[in-house]
């Protein structure tokens, strides 16, 4: 019988080290009892960004209310939100040296708002101990409560405001059925719009079926939603059930990507094989 898995090319080789920083981040992220999206969606680059002492945290639980079949967070019912977390986290970020910190969230549609709150939360606390501390946050669409989020991040600025529109609109049913393209282009445009100063940022992952012209009709409507900065990385099957891969993007058509992203106004762009939404995300970020 015919696998239907396509086989990975050179390019998707990812050397494995445990250097650096590894050991010190693992130790730190275990003993704060801090979740990362590195672990949970089983990235490639978690030992590279470990290594040089750097971590995503994800706040909120690892149990996701949608359940989008790319992903390989889990999904059910929620935990509470946890009141100590915020701490421990500032604690953590400030025993690894951390100077610019991403912060995601598994979806809380069961929130009112969102879990926007538990957001500033973590900021607040880290801010108190350690005041130059930067952000980016990459947050869930915040469904029918964008207005109560925003309104509630408004207290917390600046940071990077981060949200992922992951795939083209064509292929929302089967890669992010509980999410909505426009949803997420208005969610961007609005925090723009609120806060013109802040860059934001979206992520796009290739190999799932896309065309060429959806993804480049994806990039103008990033760009005419005003986003700033754009991610591209191939889509790799995170677990047993997860989609198959349905194409490998050569590095080559990634680095045509990232020249027509910035053609097209991004002012930062990364786009290469392993690049994920926070995968070198400090760089080129506002000081
Ligand atoms: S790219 Fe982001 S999610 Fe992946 S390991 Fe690095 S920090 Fe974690």
């Amino acid at each position: 019988m015919k696998p239907n898995h396509i086989p990975f090319p050179p390019w998707i080789r990812k050397r494995v080290s445990t250097g650096g920083h590894y050991h010190a981040t693992e130790t730190s992220l275990n003993q704060w009892g801090i979740d990362t999206i590195c672990i949970q969606a089983h990235c490639p680059n978690q030992h590279e960004c470990w290594a040089k002492g750097t971590a995503t945290v994800l706040i909120l639980g690892n149990i996701c209310t949608r359940n989008c079949p790319f992903c390989s967070v889990s999904h059910g019912k929620p935990t509470p939100a946890d009141s100590q977390e915020p701490k421990r986290i500032a604690e953590l970020a400030y025993q690894l040296g951390i100077h610019y910190l991403v912060i995601t969230s598994v979806d809380r549609d069961d929130l009112p708002d969102g879990g926007a709150a538990q957001f500033c939360n973590v900021v607040s606390a880290c801010r108190e101990k350690d005041p130059s501390m930067r952000f980016e946050l990459l947050v869930p669409d915040f469904k029918n409560v964008q207005e109560n989020a925003l309104v509630l991040l408004d207290d917390i600025q600046p940071f990077v405001f981060g949200h992922n529109v992951e795939t083209v609109p064509e292929l929302y049913p089967t890669v992010r059925p509980g999410g909505s393209y426009v949803r997420s282009l208005q969610l961007l445009e609005k925090a723009k719009h609120r806060w013109p100063e802040s860059q934001t940022k979206s992520s796009m992952m290739l190999g799932l079926g896309e065309t060429d012209d959806q993804i480049r009709r994806v990039l103008k409507d990033l760009r005419d939603c005003g986003c700033d900065r754009l991610c591209l990385g191939q889509y790799l099957k995170p677990s047993k059930n997860a989609l198959e891969v349905k194409q490998f993007v050569h590095p080559e058509q990634f680095a045509r990507w990232a020249e027509e992203a910035k053609a097209m106004g991004f002012s930062w762009v990364i786009s290469e094989p392993f690049a994920r939404s926070s995968y070198h995300a400090e760089e080129g970020s506002p000081a």
